[in-house]
Parts: structure tokens; C-alpha cells; sequence
């Protein structure tokens, strides 16, 4: 692969949104190529930069800003594939930071589309610090927990598994407390929402761990 080339003709075509500040290009702080954490099996985690939640006591403040860790360019892209490409690999887990702020969407759709073409059994999971308020067949609502604005995003329906909410450091204090394991969520006030069950059923319905992998 020409990883030069790759990556002078991405920035031609990315020109526009480099110098612009409304970026739709992506910093990610790192990789995990093979995770056992953040959703069932082992799975291919990007950890992505920009995050406008602030919650409480957050565990990486650090990828709050938008412009820390590394462009996510050809290369990184390639590796990411190279990683998700593997046979052991489930799916990939995108979190952050949130992988639904505004400078990540775009890159995150783009993704997800691809993924599906390319590995269609491998599942997608999205951790974000938004609320999924509704789900209809062509589109999920989300609304921001501290601003209480809604973005509305129509490709989620491609996503597997949305784990929604800001992390509670309260509600995970009680959850230390109880012994209660939140189980691949920081708080257990955050839902794991089967996306394709909720679009079927017209209600939010949570993943289920025997449902698929
Ligand atoms: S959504 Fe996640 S990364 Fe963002 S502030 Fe909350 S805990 Fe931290």
C-alpha cells in the first residue's frame, strides 16, 4: 500500500474541512487493537478526541479537546481495517471522548458504512454521552444531557448497540456500594440499546447478551 499517496490525496479531498473549524476530520488518542472491555468479544476500540459532556469526575479528560491525539488519517485508517479485518475480531467499539460530538460525526458515519459493506456480521458499538430519546424507523434523535439541544442522525440505524447517557460518578458510587457491575458501562444509569431490536419494536429495547455478539 502507498501510504504516501493515500495520504496526499486524502488531504487534497480534505482541504476544505482541515482549515475549516468546523472540522469533519477526526483526532483519535489511540487504537486498542484487541479489547475484552467495552462490549462482547474481542474487539477493535478507537478511542476518539473531542467530548463536550464534562461529566464529573470523566476518566479522560484529556479527550475532551477535539485537537488532542492524532489525526485520523489513511494510516490510521489502515490499521484500524487491518485490525477489524481478523477472523477472532467481533466488531469495533468506538468511544472516546464522544464519538458523536459534532467534529466526529462525519467520520464516524463514514465508517460505519463502510464496516457494514465490508465485514456485515462484525457489530458496530457507539459509546456516547447523549441520551437516545427516540428511536423512529429512519432516524435516531438524540438529545444532549447537559444542553438539552437534539441532533438527529439517520445512519445510527446501521450501529448495533448504543451505550447512551453521561457517566453519573454517584450513580457508579452507589454501584461500587451495591457490588453492582455495570458491565461494559461506567455507570449502570448509561442503557446498552439494541438499535435494530428498538427500530423493530418502535420503543427502545436494551441489548441482551445472548442476542449476538
Ligand atoms: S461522555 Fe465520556 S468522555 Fe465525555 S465527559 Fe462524559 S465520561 Fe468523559
Amino acid at each position: 500500500m502507498d501510504y504516501e499517496k493515500m495520504a496526499l490525496e486524502w488531504e487534497e479531498e480534505n482541504i476544505d474541512a482541515i482549515t475549516d473549524d468546523n472540522l469533519s476530520v477526526m483526532n483519535i488518542m489511540r487504537m486498542d487493537e484487541e479489547d475484552m472491555l467495552n462490549g462482547p468479544g474481542l474487539r477493535t476500540v478507537l478511542w476518539v478526541s473531542g467530548c463536550n459532556h464534562c461529566c464529573k469526575e470523566c476518566h479522560n479528560p484529556e479527550t475532551w479537546d477535539k485537537n488532542n491525539g492524532y489525526l485520523f488519517d489513511p494510516i490510521a485508517e489502515a490499521d484500524f481495517f487491518d485490525a477489524l479485518s481478523k477472523d477472532y475480531i467481533s466488531g469495533c467499539t468506538f468511544s472516546g471522548g464522544d464519538p458523536l460530538n459534532e467534529s466526529n460525526r462525519a467520520t464516524i458515519e463514514r465508517l460505519v458504512k463502510v464496516i457494514k459493506s465490508k465485514y456485515p456480521t462484525k457489530t458496530i458499538w457507539i459509546y456516547t454521552g447523549y441520551i437516545v430519546q427516540q428511536i423512529t424507523e429512519n432516524a435516531a434523535i438524540l438529545m444532549h444531557s447537559r444542553l438539552q439541544t437534539t441532533i438527529e442522525i439517520n445512519w445510527l440505524k446501521n450501529v448495533d448497540v448504543i451505550v447512551d447517557g453521561p457517566f453519573l460518578c454517584d450513580v457508579r458510587k452507589t454501584d461500587v456500594e451495591k457490588s453492582n457491575d455495570p458491565h461494559y458501562r461506567g455507570s449502570s444509569n448509561q442503557r446498552m440499546i439494541d438499535i435494530k431490536k428498538s427500530i423493530i419494536n418502535g420503543k427502545i429495547t436494551l441489548w441482551e447478551e445472548t442476542t449476538y455478539e
